[in-house]
């Protein structure tokens, strides 16, 4: 891992306030990603815990592709560099579209990711070690294992909030960043809803690319297989021990299925290859030889996501959520984890705006500890200013977010559709007729993904609502922030 200094002009100055305590619960790759952010932008303004509920921190799954947007935020915290080394080679294709009979090209799009700043394909686990080893490297959070989250309390005016984990212990923080995943127990605590099955179940597994044909006859090992109502998608993840070739082909084989015949939720389901090879057999040869190299129990995931949630901020924004805790998502655009990541670097911007209005007068409380870190920094406190509003700042992560997050769930959805040639648009089409609409729509789709500047959005929506208050109702005695739109 190479050595990274610090950006000191993205940092906050210490102040006289004792460091502000974010308690992240969950530590996939929204939580780590959260860490090393807010860690980032926000200095020694913050102690970070990260609290995950299993006995280490692991990824399950394969496969995983960021996209520029999500790769170019992981540059300026120095953390790209270190993807681009575990990354597969794509040969600057996104992905090469074939049908699903032939194998003849439909469409074949670009990666657009010459140079550093670059769509990256990893292999899950190894990415979670990437976040992991920069953690720790930067000493940026304390990492807590077997704490599952069950509960959160207010603990009222000034006092933060408490959470409560499964084993009867308690740890408190003034934020506490729900990254807890589709099912986060953080945001059942204030929403009531269920996850949403989408049509759809993957079979997915790792095949090696030594054992797959040569010469390799695409242009890329990124592609896609389009039919009516399945698609499957492979792309090279990690790289052998020489760092020169890809290691293994990540394969996904969507299809759609009543709910009455997929089995429950679960990342852990498997089946037999068997099913694959029944559900895929009318596919060309090439994806035949694929599914034959795919292990003898491919992992069974039934597909979900919820409906967009437009309240992520709760209890005065001490709580708020981030991630598939926010907006959980259908895996077909490859999305999810990169809207984790800008989520997270959204975050950490508004916080350090946050902690950087707080009055520097030193307080009561103020720790001997904090006190020589304003020595060391060589900091002025100002003479007054009034304790800014964690709540607006938090909003004003909602606010940037939502719109963006809310609009990538409801792409990932279609793009699942258009994929089977089932978009409203295909209807009553020949599949002949289908593939150009195809062709098009997965182009715009993917350029809005990586290339929206959400700098500019930030600084838009700052301008726009910064500062309003949030509106604030009572219903049956309990206070509710509206929606953010109300403050425009
Ligand atoms: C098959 C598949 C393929 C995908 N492919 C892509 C892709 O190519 N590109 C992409 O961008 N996205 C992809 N995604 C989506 C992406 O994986 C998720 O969006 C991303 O992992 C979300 O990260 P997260 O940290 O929010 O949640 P998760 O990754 O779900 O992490 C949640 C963490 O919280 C922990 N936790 C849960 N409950 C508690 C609790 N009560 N207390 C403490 N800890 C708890 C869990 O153990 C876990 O470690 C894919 C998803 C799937 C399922």
């Amino acid at each position: 891992m190479s050595p990274y200094i610090h950006d000191a002009t993205a940092q906050t100055e210490a102040t006289a306030h004792p460091p502000f305590r974010v308690a992240i619960v969950g530590g996939g790759i929204g939580g780590l990603a959260a860490a090393l952010f807010l860690h980032h932008f926000c200095g020694p303004n913050v102690v970070i815990d990260v609290y995950e509920q299993a006995p280490e921190y692991k990824e399950v799954g394969a496969g995983l592709g960021l996209g520029v947007n999500a790769t170019k935020l992981l540059h300026r915290i120095g953390v790209g560099d270190a993807c681009n080394a575990i990354a597969g080679d794509r040969n600057g294709v996104y992905f090469t579209i074939r049908r699903w009979d032939n194998g003849a090209e439909a469409t074949t799009i670009s990666a657009r990711d010459e140079g550093r700043v670059r769509f990256v394909a990893m292999a899950r686990a190894q990415f979670l070690e990437v976040l992991l080893g920069f953690i720790k490297e930067r000493s940026a959070a304390r990492l807590h294992t077997r704490k599952k989250c069950r509960g959160i309390r207010d603990l009222g005016k000034g006092g933060g909030v408490r959470i409560d984990f499964e084993d009867k212990t308690f740890s408190d923080a003034d934020l506490v960043i729900g990254c807890d995943g589709i099912h986060s127990a953080v945001r059942r605590q204030f929403v009531r809803d269920e996850s949403l099955y989408s049509g759809k179940i993957a079979y997915r597994g790792l095949v090696p690319i030594s054992a797959l044909p040569k010469p390799w006859p695409l242009p890329s090992y990124a592609a896609m297989w389009v039919g009516p109502d399945k698609h499957l998608l492979t792309y090279p993840i990690g790289r052998t021990a020489d760092g020169k070739e890809n290691r293994s082909l990540n394969v996904v084989a969507c299809t759609s299925k009543r709910e009455e015949d997929v089995p429950p939720e679960s990342w852990s389901s498997t089946c037999d290859r068997a099913d694959v090879q029944a559900d895929f057999g009318d596919c060309e040869p090439l994806v035949q030889t694929i599914i034959s190299l795919m292990p003898d129990h491919p992992s069974k995931w039934r597909v979900n996501d919820r409906e967009p949630l437009p309240q992520w901020t709760f209890l005065k924004g001490k709580v708020v959520l981030l991630g598939d805790a926010a907006h959980p998502m259908v895996p077909h655009q490859s999305a999810g984890a990169g809207q984790a990541v800008e989520d997270a670097y959204i975050l950490a911007k508004a916080l350090t705006e946050y902690l950087t209005r707080r009055p520097t007068t030193p307080s009561p409380s103020a720790t001997r500890s904090t006190l020589s870190r304003i020595a060391r920094f060589k900091t002025k406190p100002r003479k007054s200013a009034t304790e800014p509003d964690l709540q607006q700042w938090m909003h004003l992560y909602q606010a940037v977010r939502f719109p963006r997050a809310q609009q990538v769930q409801q792409s990932s959805r279609e793009a699942g559709e258009l994929f089977e040639m089932q978009a409203p648009q295909m209807v009553g089409k020949t599949y002949e007729e289908c593939l150009p609409i195809l062709a098009e729509s997965v182009s715009e789709r993917m350029k809005r993904l990586w290339f929206e500047d959400i700098d500019v959005a930030y600084e838009k929506t700052r301008a726009d609502i910064i500062m309003m208050p949030p509106v604030v109702k009572k219903e049956n005695g309990i206070s509710r922030v509206l929606d953010w739109c109300f403050c425009m």
